[in-house]
């Protein structure tokens, strides 16, 4: 027995740090939505009650530290399954990008696991048990744009954004999220219009919603890591309509209504930016006028 599922990215459309927890976690506030660059995920059924990973990425482990078989690991014990699962996975996605990557993987795995291993669970069930996995994994249960609250765990979905152009660059230099975190200087933020971006995408207001791009974590990013700042310049003078980092980072990426701008720009990142993509949000059905 065999299933499949995409594991598809997330990108920020703002990030908000409102305080530090008792418990030490950041309460968030975000806006994101899913695009489709995407890693695919292979489950197939085993007898033996065995948790493999299989994956030709030499960026991730391939053994209980992968998100993947964490979720798979979760799974098994809750619900006392005996079988196992051989999880593959064909990594396209950018690793420690500020692209959740890892936690898509791990939700593409509870909502295939669900069907392998005759669970039954609702798409909301297979969410609170994402998030025992790391904050993002909620979101990426429902692949769909949301508000993200909590330590991203408490998800309220939105309407897909119009549809557009996003090109996805990601500077050579590594981002740790912990330590963006810790060097935040939470009174010094200057905060997204996070009820603005909303309307905007109720509204399918493309303008709005370039307007309100926002991430805080740039105030720590940026200045450790010029190659963003350079990305984000060199995409805003090809013509993007509005760019931002996502997550942590460093991934910066840009919004653009036209296909041959987004060439442009894919184009003009090419030679100085190694891993570049062009990619559309995914369920943005509206069409742009
Ligand atoms: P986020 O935006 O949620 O902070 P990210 O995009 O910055 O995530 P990931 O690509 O999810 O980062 O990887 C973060 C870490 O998780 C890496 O150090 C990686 O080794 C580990 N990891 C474990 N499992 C996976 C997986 N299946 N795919 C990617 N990374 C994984």
């Amino acid at each position: 027995m065999y299933t499949s599922e995409k594991a598809p990215a997330k990108i920020n459309l703002t990030l908000d740090v409102l305080y530090k927890r008792p418990d030490q976690y950041h309460e968030v506030e975000m806006v994101m939505t899913t695009v489709d660059l995407a890693d695919r995920i292979e489950l197939f059924l085993l007898e033996s009650g065995q948790i493999k990973v299989e994956s030709d990425s030499r960026f991730i482990p391939n053994d209980e530290r992968n998100l993947a078989y964490r979720a798979a690991k979760l799974l098994k014990e809750r619900f006392l399954i005996k079988k196992g699962v051989i999880i593959k996975i064909d990594k396209q996605i950018p690793v420690a990008a500020g692209l959740a990557g890892g936690s898509s993987d791990a939700a593409a795995t509870l909502r295939g696991l669900n069907r392998l291993w005759n669970l039954n669970l609702t798409m909301d069930e297979l969410a609170v048990i994402g998030s025992e996995i790391g904050s993002d994994v909620s979101f990426c249960v429902y692949n769909s744009t949301a508000i993200a609250k909590g330590r991203g765990e408490k998800i309220t979905e939105l309407p897909p954004p119009p549809q557009c152009w996003v090109v996805l660059a990601k500077p050579s230099q590594g981002v740790s999220t912990q330590s963006v975190y810790q060097s935040l200087r939470l009174d010094q933020l200057d905060h997204p219009d996070t009820g603005g971006m909303i309307m905007a995408i109720k509204n399918a207001d493309y303008q709005g919603i370039c307007t309100r791009l926002k991430n805080v974590l740039e105030t720590v990013t940026l200045p450790k890591n010029p190659e963003v700042q350079q990305i984000k310049s060199q995409m805003l003078r090809s013509g993007a309509d509005a760019v931002l980092m996502s997550g942590s980072g460093p991934t910066v990426y840009g919004l653009v209504k036209h296909e041959s701008r987004a060439i442009r720009i894919y184009n003009s990142l090419r030679g100085f930016c190694e891993d570049v993509h062009i990619v559309r949000m995914l369920g943005a059905q509206q069409t742009l006028d």
